[in-house]
């Protein structure tokens, strides 16, 4: 049976091409992404009057490629708009070994700039350049994106680190909907470190029971049917169909991909509208929200920082109130 879903702020539910029974509620990151921007800006500028200088952050870009700058151009234009100081920092070098070593170079330089409070390295990086040189290198404090394994590990743990942008984008989605996580079955399509496998111990966090699946998943339908919740991150157009869905599901589609110069999800939309009770539109769904909590990441860096000023050590960077509401939300799990 499907979950109860309460109605959030969203599109209203709209007719069938019949006229007959309701289809989806559709789930738009856009108006989640103005509450949370509104909220940074707010601390932005609290944060300005108190510093002097605006919260900074510094987007690490090495090799640039059109569809990331795109992102990035994005990215400028959302910190410039809620009073973030946020630049372009180009990592040179001719070879990947150049580039690894200036990549390394420039990480340590903008852990130790105090006015730069979050570092995000755009991936994927260029052929050659492995990501070990930015988890080896990376301040865990200013890890917005939380790729630092010293983040992982706090989620994997119940503190509360940094998450991966995306991978808490699509949990707000899903709590968007309204569905009780509780006991539901979760159906997570995707295991990798930024958004499959977050989600997944986030979801189970909230005591939903979680299922993933990847690419050498067995009858992949069947999983897909069993989901209350279904989050789908697997970078493969039509993936999932209407057919497979459980009636009521809630669909989550993270997915980014072009399919003749369009922009798709995993998630066939028209036909899982017509089975699921609220579904993310792509794009326009994960999306928008993403890059507005990468800027609440920020901000929540910055504070983090401030507590952490005194005794700056990795496994000490907590406040003590996270620790408690952690400690306490694991009893309750129990
Ligand atoms: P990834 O390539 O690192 O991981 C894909 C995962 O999907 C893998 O674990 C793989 O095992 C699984 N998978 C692939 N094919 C599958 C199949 N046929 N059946 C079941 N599982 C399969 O990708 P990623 O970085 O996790 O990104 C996933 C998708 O999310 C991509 O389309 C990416 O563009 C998109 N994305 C969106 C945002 C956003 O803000 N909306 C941000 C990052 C990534």
């Amino acid at each position: 049976m499907a979950h109860a879903v309460t109605p959030p702020a969203t599109s209203p539910p709209s007719t069938g091409a019949a006229g007959g029974a309701a289809v989806a509620r559709r789930l738009e990151g856009a108006p989640f992404a103005t509450e949370i921007r509104e909220r940074v800006a707010a601390d932005s500028a609290a944060y300005a009057q108190e510093h002097g200088h605006p919260p900074g952050l510094a987007v690490v870009v090495c090799g640039r490629s059109a569809p990331s700058m795109v992102y990035l151009e994005r990215i400028l234009k959302a910190c410039a708009q809620v009073g973030i100081d946020a630049s372009f920092v180009d990592v040179p070098g001719e070879t990947p070994a150049d580039q690894e070593r200036e990549l390394a170079a420039a990480i340590l330089r903008l852990n130790d700039d105090p006015k730069v409070n979050g570092i995000i390295v755009q991936m994927p990086l260029p052929e050659g350049v492995r990501l070990r040189t930015v988890v080896d290198t990376i301040d865990p404090l200013k890890d917005i994106d939380g790729i630092h394994p010293l983040n992982a590990g706090l989620l994997r743990a119940g503190y509360e680190g940094f998450i991966p942008a995306t991978a808490h984008a699509a949990l707000e989605m899903v709590h968007r909907s309204g569905v009780e996580l509780k006991g539901a079955d979760a159906v997570v399509i995707g295991r990798s470190p930024v958004v499959g496998m977050p989600l997944a111990f986030m979801l189970t966090k909230e005591n939903a029971t979680v299922t993933v699946c990847h690419s050498k998943t067995r009858d992949l339908p069947a999983k897909v049917r069993m989901a209350d919740v279904l989050v789908v991150a697997a970078g493969h157009p039509r993936l999932v169909t209407g057919d497979m869905l459980k009636p009521g599901a809630v669909v989550v589609d993270v997915g980014i991909n072009v399919v003749d110069g369009k922009i798709v999800g995993d998630v066939d939309f028209e036909s899982a509208e017509q089975v699921a009770s609220a579904i993310t539109p792509v794009p326009g769904g994960v999306g928008p929200l993403t890059s507005a909590l990468l800027l609440s990441h920020l901000m929540r860096a910055a504070q983090r920082q401030m507590d952490a000023e005194p005794h700056r050590h990795m496994g000490r960077d907590l406040p003590n109130d996270q620790t408690e509401a952690a400690a306490a939300r694991q009893d309750s799990r129990r």
